[in-house]
């Protein structure tokens, strides 16, 4: 049997999606090539394509005024390419952050070479939530508490921040925000997939594949129709999503091997039964984790209860000397990929899409028995 593999990303993927690809390597349904060797612009590619994007758009329910553009580059890239695009949108040069963890300030800072950005929510002080005083970055910013700018171009909010552990997916209207006309800009990057979005909330959704839609290289960006075509002029032709768009996504040559991967995947959740059983997989694996952690004396969870993401599950062990051991051992039982990130420490679970409730169980198990024989 594999190993049950708990990386943040390049992550997990299907057993029978690897074993798919694995087959039709040298051959894809026997036409001689492997997809690594295809014209993009056959006719063999372009049925890979079509089809990914036509899978994608059933499991999110994508709104036919969206784009659905299969980019290069990964989530950092579009930290530059969200504002090249979208903030000449209304002339007014501004744009404004939801400040979340690691990946959101990276959005931001990347930001401010673009033109006025503000922090419209921050979670980076301690707070007092439920009677428990949460560390900066691992709590949320109620959506009622944020205070974007109504002529911003755009608001950017990270909704699963992969680090810290910390998940957010009541999207506010905008509008009762007094902000009627600023878009919402996600990076979904690593909850993509794991339940629905709500697309009457945001304007564009963007995710790099590698945490739980694909392999890395591709990045998806989800965007409505409305928002392209204001690209600054040093926007570079390759990342402006008009161009993109409008191309089909071969603007430039795409990252087809990639892409293919992805597209069985999106194939994958489908014959699973889709977001929404894909959802509730999710939902039972992320709450037996919680529940070892919360009924344990070795164990915690460091994040606000409220959001605590159902794809990264940062832990620690109250006793940080056991830390080597703890991994060392989960290694040899099969439990790979658990070492927390290093800004953040501790030990770090991330239980997408492809790691079935059987692998979580596993670590619960060794979990236990480990905090048994250290208690
Ligand atoms: C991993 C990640 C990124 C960065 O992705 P790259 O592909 O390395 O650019 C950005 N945002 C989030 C939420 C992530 O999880």
């Amino acid at each position: 049997m594999r190993p049950w593999n708990f990386s943040a990303g390049p992550s997990a993927l299907p057993l029978e999606v690897l074993q798919q690809a694995a087959a039709e390597m040298t051959d894809w349904r026997g036409c001689g090539m492997s997809v690594m060797e295809m014209s993009h612009r056959g006719k063999q590619f372009t049925q890979i394509r079509d089809e990914a994007e036509a899978d994608l758009r059933e499991l999110l329910a994508v709104p036919d005024d969206y784009e659905v553009l299969f980019m290069q580059g990964g989530a950092t890239a579009e930290n530059a390419i969200v504002p090249l695009n979208l903030i000449g949108r209304g002339g007014a040069g501004k744009a404004d952050y939801v400040l979340s963890g690691i990946w959101s300030n990276k959005s931001h800072k990347e930001a401010q070479r673009y033109g006025d950005i503000a922090v419209a929510a921050s979670s980076g002080a301690e707070k007092v939530l439920d009677g428990v005083k949460q560390a900066p970055w691992t709590w949320f910013p109620a959506a009622n508490s944020w205070q974007p700018r109504p002529d911003a171009s755009y608001l950017h909010l990270c909704s699963n921040e992969t680090i810290g552990g910390v998940e957010f997916v009541s999207w506010p209207d905008m509008a009762a925000l007094g902000a009627p006309d600023v878009p919402l800009v996600v990076d979904a990057s690593s909850h993509f997939l794991s339940r629905p979005i709500d697309f009457s909330k945001a304007a564009m959704v963007y995710a790099g594949a590698q945490k739980n839609a694909g392999p890395a290289g591709v990045t998806i960006v989800i965007v409505r129709r409305d928002l392209l075509g204001h690209a600054l002029a040093v926007c570079p032709s390759a990342f402006d999503y008009a161009n993109v768009a409008g191309a089909s996504s071969m603007f430039n040559t795409p990252p087809t091997y990639a892409i293919y991967i992805a597209g069985l995947v999106f194939k994958w959740l489908l014959r699973q039964g889709g977001v929404a059983a894909i959802e509730q997989a999710n939902i039972a694996k992320s709450q037996a984790l919680y529940a070892c952690l919360d009924g344990s004396g070795l164990y915690r969870s460091p994040v606000h209860a409220a959001v605590r993401s159902r794809m990264n599950v940062p832990f620690f062990l109250h006793d940080e000397a056991l830390n080597s051991e703890f991994l060392a051992q989960a290694e040899a039982a099969g439990l790979m990929q658990l070492k927390g990130h290093k800004s953040v420490g501790g030990m770090r679970a991330s239980i997408y899409n492809a790691v079935p409730l059987e692998g979580v169980q596993a670590l619960i198990s060794f979990m236990q028995d480990f905090e048994h024989r250290h208690g």
